[in-house]
């Protein structure tokens, strides 16, 4: 059957097949990345691309709003169920603006925000100096202990009492561990602060109850839709009735214009995807998987900051290695094996050339794998490592990453129990 996109457009039918085809001959462990379901996919690509619907439902500003208020007001059922919380906006178009909207619903222009430093694995929109964020507030930063890698919450309470933020930010982007939402909930109370925690990366987790949720200690919950969730690309604000009405104004008519429709019709479908045991078990494999992959790579002589994970991701400090973390991501690409370089927390090198990989393991999970190949995946990983100036064994490893991701075969519909 010829699609008409294929008719139309063969050039972008062939890029995108191709693309597929990449996703799926490949061990993809970039962990906030995902396959989404066919039902979630069939939504984003549906006819709500051509609606506008600027505002909420029950009061938009243009005519035809039938469907899409029933639409949003599903998903935002689906979200408060799901999170148990009193108010979600599901309009954000992705995990960034949602936490610009988050500040400017509760601070102004020039008040301090303090989040944890991107080296130190937080994420741009924290603040960061090349990120806007760090233009329009005045923004203060926060690490992790060097020596163990954990929250050192007397210095941040320290920090805070200094500087008085107006919002203290909690959630990273590549810690590997639980993170203790509650205390920073006290800290922000004890300093007058909003708290607001961006589970972006975990929040597929927190639904699945294997990770704290912030929900009771963070007057404002962010998170992306597309990570371990499994939605559709996009952003979503969380909170208490209070602030209800100031976050839905900051993401419309603060940020944004119309809400991408299409997207929230597929976040509903992920939302109710993830209310569901097929979930809970799903979750629960990724951790398992990520627990065996970080053993089974220390065994191997690699070394993991913070000693392992307890979560869907880790970091590999390279410096015993002595490879730098791009030549390494670079090398295993060519091998089918997909990874990002990352900074390790407390070392000085470079964000562009840092000496650690950050893996994970929500998608492969969702391609069915399970510890054993964990185990292979790791000693994957190691020969490329081991022989990263020699071609042919890094094209030999590509050879076997194909043979186990013909094994795992991209779910059609990976709810359905195989
Ligand atoms: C991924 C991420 C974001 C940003 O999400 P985008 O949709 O890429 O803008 C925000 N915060 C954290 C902690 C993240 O990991």
């Amino acid at each position: 059957m010829i699609t008409p996109l294929e008719k139309y457009d063969p050039q972008i039918y062939e890029l995108l097949r191709q693309e597929a085809a990449r996703q799926s001959a490949c061990i993809r462990l970039i962990p906030s990345e995902n396959y989404v379901s066919k039902a979630v996919m069939a939504a984003t690509g549906s006819c709500l691309t051509n609606k506008y619907a600027e505002g909420y439902p029950g009061k938009r500003y243009y005519e035809g709003q039938q469907i899409t208020d029933l639409v949003e007001s599903i998903a935002i059922e689906r979200a408060k169920k799901l999170f148990k919380v009193d108010h979600a906006n599901v309009q954000s178009h992705s995990g960034a603006v949602a936490n610009l909207a988050a500040y400017s619903a509760v601070a102004a222009p020039g008040d301090t925000i303090m989040g944890l430093a991107l080296p130190f694995g937080g994420h741009l929109s924290h603040g960061w100096k090349v990120n806007f964020t760090s233009k329009i507030f005045n923004s203060v930063s926060y690490e992790l202990d060097p020596k163990t890698g954990e929250y050192d919450f007397n210095k941040i309470e320290e920090l805070a009492m200094k500087h008085k933020p107006k919002v203290i930010i909690s959630g990273a982007s590549a810690y590997p561990r639980i993170i203790n939402f509650k205390a920073f909930g006290e800290i922000a109370a004890k300093v007058g602060a909003v708290h607001l925690s961006d589970i972006a990366h975990i929040s597929g987790l927190v639904v699945a109850g294997l990770h704290p949720s912030p929900v009771q200690f963070a007057d404002i919950v962010s998170t992306t839709t597309h990570k371990t969730l499994r939605g559709p690309r996009g952003g979503m604000l969380l909170c208490k009735a209070a602030l209800a009405e100031a976050i839905d104004k900051a993401v419309f008519p603060g940020l944004q214009g119309g809400p991408h429709m299409h997207t929230i019709s597929a976040l509903a479908v992920a939302l109710k995807e993830a209310d569901s045991a097929e979930f809970v078990q799903y979750a629960k494999q990724i951790i398992a998987n990520a627990k065996v992959l970080a053993e089974s790579l220390m065994e191997k002589g690699f070394d993991l900051f913070t000693g392992g994970t307890d979560n869907h991701l880790m970091l590999i400090d390279l410096r015993n290695k002595n490879i730098p973390g791009k030549k390494l991501a670079k090398a295993l690409d060519r091998a089918r094996i997909e990874t990002n370089y990352n900074t390790i927390p407390g070392d000085p090198a470079k964000p562009f050339n840092p000496n650690g990989l950050r893996i994970g393991t929500p998608a492969i999970t969702t391609r069915g794998m399970k510890e054993e190949q964990m185990k292979i995946i790791a000693s994957l990983i190691a020969r490329v490592a081991e022989n990263i100036d020699n071609e042919e064994v890094i094209a030999q490893v590509g050879r076997e990453s194909l043979l186990l991701c013909s094994q795992f075969p991209v779910p059609e519909h990976f709810l359905v129990q195989k």
